[in-house]
């Protein structure tokens, strides 16, 4: 069996975490990426071609060059608020670019993908734990985008026998615990990096979106795993479609709520620093409260989760972002 896997979007940060996964499980992740949001000096367990996911000549060369049979796809845009601007932005690259991507991997032979999905598919969710079969209301243009492209794989496996596994990604976070990559995003939008950097001084402020949501605490509740667990997940996606599973859908989450509140007091706790935390309003577009049933990634696919307590979370995140404000002239000179 051939062991190389494509992987789009190799060089981001969830994408990076995947290839160091895969090349633990003895594969070469091969990343196509056309870098304007990920980071070269990330890209570290296998080869990378810098190109568009919808550059059909470039896929069918790296297909043919290392005789692809499985592909993960993560490149996309995945800024909520932005999607919510610019809509066409994301309809063009995550749904067109992608739909283009996939009849070129058809064309070359390529029958098996994992696709980086998201809760924002569901919108605002009537049950909790939410569990892949409740209805899909996404309330932004960035899940839906997402939504689209599962529904479209729905009707290729139908069609032209390409199965896939789509995973629905809670909230991603914490870094490698090796200490080699991690979470590196310009403009920065995400709870913990941000919360962490206004700990350190390198920011004045952190505000907290919204103290009035319907929860114990008036701060929105997230479901938050460890980024190297939601990679080995893509591990055991490959596996399954390689052992001839049928297209599937799993919720990638570790099932406990935190808020905002309990990870600023987690961040204080665990890394003996003090957050300033400033009162804001509501971001648009935020539920109240998200969190996953992840039965079916344990039952079906075996997934289970080992870093992704809040302690463990938020200590390699601060590593990292330690490790970066001592590394910054060395990671942007490997750019
Ligand atoms: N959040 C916040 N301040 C920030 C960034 C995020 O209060 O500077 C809140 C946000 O409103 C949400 C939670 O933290 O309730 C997680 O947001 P993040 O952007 O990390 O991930 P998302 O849930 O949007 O994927």
């Amino acid at each position: 069996m051939n062991r190389h896997i494509l992987v789009t979007g190799g060089a981001g940060y969830i994408g990076s975490h995947i290839c160091k996964s895969l090349a633990r499980a003895g594969y070469v992740p091969v990343t196509l990426d056309n870098l304007c949001n990920g980071n070269p000096w990330s890209v570290r367990w296998g080869p990378m071609v810098k190109a568009d996911i919808a550059d059909p000549f470039t896929l069918a060369e790296m297909i043919g060059q290392y005789r692809i049979e499985s592909v993960v796809h993560c490149a996309a845009y995945a800024y909520v608020g932005e999607s919510m601007r610019d809509p066409g932005k994301y309809f063009e690259n995550n749904v067109a670019r992608s739909i283009r991507m996939l009849e070129t991997l058809i064309e070359n032979g390529v029958r098996q993908l994992v696709f980086s999905s998201s809760c924002a598919v569901y919108g605002i969710p009537e049950e909790l734990p939410i569990r892949e079969n409740v209805p899909t209301r996404p309330v932004n243009p960035y899940g839906e985008s997402k939504l689209f492209i599962e529904k479209a794989l729905d009707w290729y496996a139908r069609a032209r026998g390409l199965r896939s596994v789509s995973l629905r990604y809670f909230n991603a976070a914490g870094a490698d615990p090796g200490g080699e990559i991690g979470e590196w995003h310009d403009p920065e939008t995400h709870l913990i990096p941000l919360a962490i950097s206004a700990a350190l001084g390198e920011r004045e402020q952190f505000e907290i979106f919204g103290t009035d949501y319907p929860t114990p605490d008036g701060t929105a509740v997230r479901d938050y795993s460890h980024v190297s667990d939601l990679a080995d997940a893509h591990v055991l996606a490959v596996q399954r479609l390689e052992s001839g599973g049928a297209n599937d859908i799993f919720n990638l989450g570790a099932g406990a709520g935190h808020s905002v509140q309990d990870i600023v007091a987690a961040i204080e706790r665990v890394c003996r620093v003090r957050v300033q935390a400033k009162v804001g309003v509501r971001r648009s577009g935020d539920p109240a409260v998200l969190y996953a049933s992840p039965e079916r990634a344990r039952s079906v696919l075996g997934w289970r989760p080992v870093h992704s307590d809040l302690e463990t979370i938020i200590r390699s995140a601060f590593d990292w972002q330690l490790q970066c404000r001592d590394d910054k002239g060395l990671r942007y000179s490997r750019d």
